[in-house]
């Protein structure tokens, strides 16, 4: 387990410690969770899910996260309703 003791500034940054960043592979502009959980504060690096079906296998979609079937399966719904308002 990697266990450092950080300052937390005035202005409420904290930095993570190169060793951290370097073992969970962060760079820069990586989103990061932050929650408060029994009194304390944990930082994880967040799973980017399907908002639709829950995989793990995504690409970003406006500020959410979709899969290609999932993708497909909209454009289809949507097409499909543009169609109707046509007619
Ligand atoms: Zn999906």
């Amino acid at each position: 387990m990697l266990s450092f003791l950080v300052k937390y500034a005035d202005d409420g940054r904290v930095t993570i410690p190169r060793e951290i960043r370097s073992h969970l592979k962060l760079k820069g502009g990586t989103d990061l969770a932050m929650k408060v959980e029994d009194g304390n504060i944990v930082i994880s690096k967040p799973e980017h899910r399907c908002f639709v079906c829950g995989s793990d296998k995504v690409i970003p979609f406006g500020e959410k996260y979709i899969c290609e079937e999932c993708k497909a399966e909209l454009k289809k719904v949507f097409e499909d309703e543009h169609k109707d308002i046509q007619q």
